[in-house]
């Protein structure tokens, strides 16, 4: 589990940041184990059978004796992160945990329920259930053990429940809803003259919950991952807990930062590897700091050459940038990204050809025409060839490895018998190690093409041609139509239609980076 390796080292606060991150995967498959015993197992859990003592003057003086005894439930130990505002909450008897055979125990890590969050959050404040004799949800009869919790709650504009008559009371909790609830319950103030500042890359003032989010912000009860919020990530019953002490008692709550999107993050960059190695410097032979996981996305403050600066664990390190697929904060996608065009041939071989219409041609033509509308989008283009010159294979791959590429395409035509025509776009898995990345772009690109300028859709093929099989970064190569055929041959030597071909090609790198 890729937490594993990122936990280590850090404060209380980045951990809890990070078991957000560490656990994502692992508290899907516990939601599905805990959601197919949930309703006979909730009736033992024992949070939920007793009165509320809360009184917000103890609160401080409850935290300090909780957090000096030993661990109050087995499976929240001294070193966890949210043990202080879990047993701040026990000491409450805002929770209780689970009584097993004697041993008390927290789950801390399952996905707390709605239907637990509207206990918990009503015995926050000091409240108690509300008795229920008629059911205002279709899935919560009044013999529910948490209706009169969700009453109460409904009662004081926390919840609210679906438009079709539903609770989802064994649903896990949303973040975004987690967002609403706590800021509706604590009466949490608007924050100070805090303008329009993008908080979180992934929320935009326009989100259905960003008063919400940014309220907790603010007050310093959740500040994400990385710049992220992740609104439809599931909360775990520690972090609710830890939000839920945050809000009663400011001593829990996090620093924050009035300036939070970091103005020298200049991309984002997703891990494309299985693993990718953290470094303490920009060198293969620098000591190894950590290790991200595919699908990880990190900050890029700087790239050197083959090496990404990236922001870690609020530390810095540095990555192999072949395996970041990098993204930019703002902007068009292809700004900044250092981008191949090989025009097939040239010289002394002229590629297929029909009569004195040569394949070498009208493959430049359109790779000026790409690199063009490329360099325009701010893309800095490498071409192989910009005359009609031979390189070798050899030669056209080193020139991207030379150049720090980060990704490379191969334009071509084909050639068979008249009856043959299309596109097709190879890619390669055989040795290439960005090989489902290849497949991704040549799927953008094959698509645009058929689309744009109505090619037959001859599909996209792993093929281990040299120049994609011998690159490192997402490659393609692009067979535009057959030159041997007359409709395609008619559209390969149009200036109309070659444009609408780069024009295609753009779009698919375009399309790529953007997913
Ligand atoms: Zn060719």
């Amino acid at each position: 589990m890729k937490g594993e390796v990122l936990l280590q080292p850090l404060r209380l606060l980045l951990l809890c940041l990070l078991m957000f991150f560490g656990y994502s995967s692992g508290t899907y498959a516990e939601t599905n184990s805990s959601a197919a015993s949930s309703q006979g197992d909730l009736q033992k859990i024992q949070d939920f059978h007793q009165p509320s003592p809360f009184n917000a003057e103890s609160a401080s003086a409850s935290f300090s004796a909780a957090s000096t005894a030993k661990p109050v439930f087995a499976d929240v130990p001294a070193d966890h992160w949210a043990k202080k505002e879990i047993e701040f909450l026990y000491g409450r008897a805002i929770i209780q945990g689970y009584n097993e055979n004697g041993v008390l125990r927290f789950h801390p890590n399952e996905n707390v329920t709605r239907a637990q969050a509207a206990k918990m959050i009503v015995k926050a404040l000091g409240q108690s259930e509300k008795t229920v004799t008629r059911a205002r949800f279709k899935d919560v009869p009044p013999s529910h053990w948490a209706a009169g919790w969700i009453e109460r709650a409904v009662e004081k504009g926390i919840f609210q429940g679906y438009s079709d008559g539903t609770f989802q009371p064994d649903a896990p909790l949303k973040r975004s809803q987690m967002s609403k609830i706590i800021a509706l319950a604590f009466k949490l103030p608007e924050p100070g003259n805090v303008g329009n500042k993008q908080i979180f890359r992934d929320i935009s003032p326009s989100y259905w919950a960003y008063p919400y989010i940014v309220k907790l912000y603010y007050h310093g009860i959740s500040n994400g991952s990385e710049n992220q919020f992740m609104p439809e990530s599931y909360t775990s019953r520690a972090q609710f807990s830890a939000f839920v002490a945050r809000a009663l008692n400011k001593d829990f709550r996090l620093p924050v930062n009035s300036s939070p999107v970091n103005s020298s993050v200049i991309a984002t960059g997703k891990v494309t590897a299985d693993t990718l190695n953290v470094r303490s410097s920009g060198s293969a032979s620098a000591s190894v700091i950590g290790q991200l996981s595919y699908g990880t996305v990190v900050n890029v403050l700087e790239i050197n050459g083959y090496w990404a600066k990236i922001s870690y664990n609020g530390k810095t390190g540095y990555v192999h940038k072949t395996y970041l697929k990098l993204k930019n904060v703002n902007g068009n996608p292809v700004q900044g990204r250092i981008i191949v065009i090989d025009a097939g041939h040239g010289g002394t071989d002229p590629g297929t050809m029909n009569g004195k219409t040569y394949e070498k041609n009208i493959v430049l033509s359109v790779a000026q025409k790409v690199k063009q509308k490329l360099a325009s989008a701010g893309a800095k283009v490498i071409m192989t060839r910009e005359s009609d010159v031979y390189k070798t294979l050899e030669e056209r791959v080193q020139i991207a490895k030379n150049n720090y590429a980060e990704l490379f395409v191969s334009i071509h035509v084909n050639s068979a018998s008249p009856s043959a025509s299309g596109t097709e776009t190879y890619y390669d898995t055989s040795k290439n190690p960005n090989g489902y990345e290849s497949y991704l772009l040549a799927k953008a690109i094959q698509q645009q093409i058929v689309n744009n300028a109505g090619m037959k859709d001859r599909g996209v093929k792993d093929y281990d041609f040299y120049v994609v099989r011998n690159n490192n970064v997402p490659s393609v190569l692009v067979e535009l139509g057959f030159i041997t055929n007359s409709s395609d041959y008619q559209k390969l030597t149009s200036d109309h239609y070659q444009n609408i071909f780069a024009q295609s090609i753009y779009n698919g790198i375009v399309q790529y980076y953007s997913q």
